[in-house]
């Protein structure tokens, strides 16, 4: 948290912000209250996490559009013998006024969004009127435009530093880790960082022939869209999921072939590490996804703009989501693992030497075991879960908005192992891991 005489060097507040911040750190000193809002995959692993760490999150309040939901989640965390109460709340995100009477009754210190990435703006304008800290996972896109950039958001930091707040964005694992991720290897293992080749594997079998591991709206939009990637200072487009290579995973998951996306992290990556020459996101799929989503995309289902259908209007990819399965029930069915890392190569530091890859790799039993979700939804709700305690512990302290590689990564690679999510470091030749086409 904001240090008190740290309000005063973030700027001119107004008295009567001024007096909500200093009475939410009086109260703060009697409990750290989160507010979590979204009851997903997400939200689950993120109300786990919480509920595991009570000497950090003294007062939880889960929320969600429906409340049915946070009881739901809740009580499974209950049966697991987390037996400190959770409050639970109805609230409409996209509301500003609900959100703000939902904040000033919970009174926390720090609000956990992990609903979509179409309430960041209204979360973040009741935060700024209620005087509380704000965490996402995802940046800002509006439901009508497929096109998401961190603009909308980093527009917001003047308003955080004056308000005396700090706002996290991408707490999740990418974004969010892997912008650790980055940051770890340039304080520790290089002197220049020349490529970054960002890699999200997932090797995770659901046995159904098509499914998305999160909200299949989110998922299938950036997926469908253009890929886009950074190179001397510039970005290049290219046609979605045109460009293809293999990569050999370590943990023997092996060979995968993967393909070139646009990803949110490399937006603030490029900004904060401007030395990089080349930057690049790379996801796997399975040749029955793609085929799918080929044929869903020729079809007209991945359309977002609405269509009349018998009298009235409905948004394809809408309809389509309605008729996959619920993300939030692939976790008894997942088997296998996820592996998502960064590639770097550059000057390195010695003994340090190039290229270099860091990654972690889940299993999505394990995570369903422990929390019911499987691994996609557990590396994005613990790394927010950690933001979270970051940034309630003080260790991680600033006003305005953030990205995670704008602060020391040293606490956070000390801590996300024990959390759930260990990490591993190696500097591959050629005959090992790595991208092998
Ligand atoms: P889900 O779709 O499973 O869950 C979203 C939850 O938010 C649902 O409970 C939904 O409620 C709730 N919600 C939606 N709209 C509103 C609203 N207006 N008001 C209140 N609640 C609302 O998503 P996930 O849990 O899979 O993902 C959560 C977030 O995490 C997303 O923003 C996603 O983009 C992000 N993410 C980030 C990753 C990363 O690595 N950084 C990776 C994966 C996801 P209801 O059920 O009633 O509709």
């Amino acid at each position: 948290m904001c240090k008190i005489a740290t309000l005063f060097l973030c700027g001119t507040i107004t008295l009567h912000k001024e007096y909500v911040i200093l009475a939410r750190k009086e109260s703060s000193r009697m409990a750290n209250r989160v507010l979590i809002i979204g009851a997903g995959g997400v939200g689950r692993v993120v109300a786990f996490k919480c509920a595991q760490h009570r000497d950090i999150f003294n007062e939880i309040t889960f929320a969600s559009r429906t409340k049915a939901k946070c009881d739901a989640i809740v009580s499974d965390i209950y049966a697991k013998g987390f037996s400190e109460p959770i409050r639970t709340a109805a609230v409409d995100a996209d509301n500003v006024s609900e959100l703000v009477a939902l904040i000033n009754n919970v009174k926390p210190n720090l609000v956990i969004h992990v609903a979509l990435p179409y309430q960041d703006l209204t979360i973040m304008d009741a935060c700024l009127e209620t005087g509380v800290h704000y965490l996402d996972t995802a940046n800002y896109e509006h439901p009508d435009n497929p096109h998401f950039c961190y603009a909308p958001q980093w527009k917001y930091h003047e308003r955080f530093e004056k308000a005396g707040l700090l706002a996290l964005l991408g707490s999740g694992f990418d974004p969010g880790v892997t912008n650790v991720y980055v940051a770890h290897a340039k304080k520790h293992h290089f002197n220049r960082m020349d490529t970054v080749d960002i890699i999200d594997c997932n090797a995770g079998d659901h046995g159904y022939p098509f499914a998305t591991n999160f909200n299949p709206e989110i998922n299938i939009r950036e997926v469908t869209a253009k890929g886009r990637y950074y190179e001397n200072g510039a970005w290049h487009e290219t046609e979605p999921l045109s460009v293809k290579k293999v990569f050999d995973f370590p943990d023997g998951i092996g060979p995968k072939d993967m393909y070139l996306l646009y990803h949110e992290e490399m937006e603030s990556l490029v900004k904060h590490f401007p030395e990089v020459r080349r930057m690049r996101f790379w996801m796997t799929f399975g040749q029955s996804y793609l085929t799918h989503l080929k044929v869903l995309e020729n079809v007209g289902m991945t359309r977002i703009d609405p269509v009349m259908y018998e009298g009235r209007e409905i948004v394809p990819l809408q309809f389509l989501k309605h008729m996959l399965p619920d993300p939030a029930s692939l976790g008894p069915r997942t088997k296998g693992k996820t592996c998502i890392g960064c590639w770097i190569t550059g000057k390195a530091k010695p003994p340090s030497v190039s290229p270099y890859y860091v990654y972690n790799v889940c299993d999505h039993e394990e995570c369903y075991a422990e929390t019911g979700a499987q691994a996609v939804s557990f590396t994005t709700g613990v790394p927010a879960a950690l933001g979270a305690k970051l940034i309630l512990s003080g260790q991680w302290s600033g006003c305005g908005v953030f990205n995670m590689e704008q602060f020391d990564p040293d606490p956070f690679m000390a801590e996300i192992g024990g959390w759930g999510l260990p990490w591993a470091e190696t500097f591959p030749t050629h005959d090992e891991i790595g991208i092998v086409s």
